[in-house]
């Protein structure tokens, strides 16, 4: 896929003189993440006016600038992958997920959206207690082991009658936890990438989780957080959704909630 993505506009042309063939039928459980490795994996935080809201107690909301992160390329996976439960203070966040298609320096917003290879549904998966901890990690919070969900295609922008205006969702075992329009996002899509460009280079097939709207599990009186056996379905329209069920981590070692590099030997 990563060179699908260095050669976007070739393969764009290529499939574009075959139209009227189908590719081959597929099911669902067969699809894997989308930009499955990508070079750079960016997060955005406080990027929706309902999210801003629901935070404002605890923290000032962003003042011309948003939040920016790194969401390690590593915990990148796909639209059925299972969720390692790591602690009882998982959280979940759905979001609108850019995939880069041309390389991006210093793209006007206007220039942005043609930078863009298409757009899936993501979910920002998150260890609040390492994220929120006295000296805040929130790209370490952000970046274990399957905690980035995504897919479950790639939705090129010609398919969308407006690409900043769609329903997002997602739901636990069918309860509904979060929903808004992406049209709520307070940096667009073409904002981030003009900010992003201006400062460092977007390449094809980086990704980039716009940010999340309200709803979210810590910010719920009582908190409601991730349980072992849910499934997490999240949707946007006109992009599909993803469903991760949330397993027992395998992977899990006893020192990754504390970040205390002292006790590391
Ligand atoms: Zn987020």
């Amino acid at each position: 896929m990563q060179q699908v993505f260095d050669r976007w506009d070739e393969f764009r042309a290529a499939v574009a003189t075959r139209s009227g063939q189908r590719g081959r039928p597929f099911k669902d459980a067969e699809l894997l993440a989308p930009s499955p490795f990508p070079r750079q994996s960016i997060g955005v935080g406080f990027n929706y006016d309902s999210h801003v809201s629901e935070v404002a107690g605890n923290m000032a909301p962003p003042a011309g600038a948003p939040l920016i992160f790194a969401k390690f390329a590593s915990c990148v996976s796909g639209p059925y992958a299972d969720i390692e439960l790591v602690s009882d203070t998982v959280d979940f966040e759905v979001e609108l997920v850019a995939v880069i298609g041309r390389t991006a320096i210093n793209v006007t917003r206007e220039q942005a959206w043609e930078h863009v290879a298409g757009v899936m549904v993501g979910q920002d998966i998150s260890e609040r207690c390492v994220q929120q901890q006295a000296s805040p990690q929130h790209s370490i919070g952000k970046s274990y082991r399957t905690f980035g969900p995504t897919g479950p295609w790639l939705t090129t922008i010609d398919e969308l009658p407006d690409p900043d205006d769609l329903s997002i969702e997602c739901e636990i075992d069918g309860t509904m936890m979060q929903r808004d329009r992406t049209r709520s996002l307070i940096f667009d899509v073409s904002q981030l990438i003009a900010m992003l460009s201006a400062m460092m280079t977007l390449l094809p097939g980086d990704v980039i989780f716009t940010g999340t709207p309200s709803g979210v599990g810590a910010l719920r009186t009582p908190p409601r957080y991730l349980r072992e056996g849910e499934v997490l379905t999240s949707s946007i329209e006109g992009l599909g959704s993803l469903s991760n069920r949330i397993v027992r981590p395998t992977s899990f070692g006893k020192l990754a909630l504390s970040w205390r590099p002292e006790l590391i030997k």
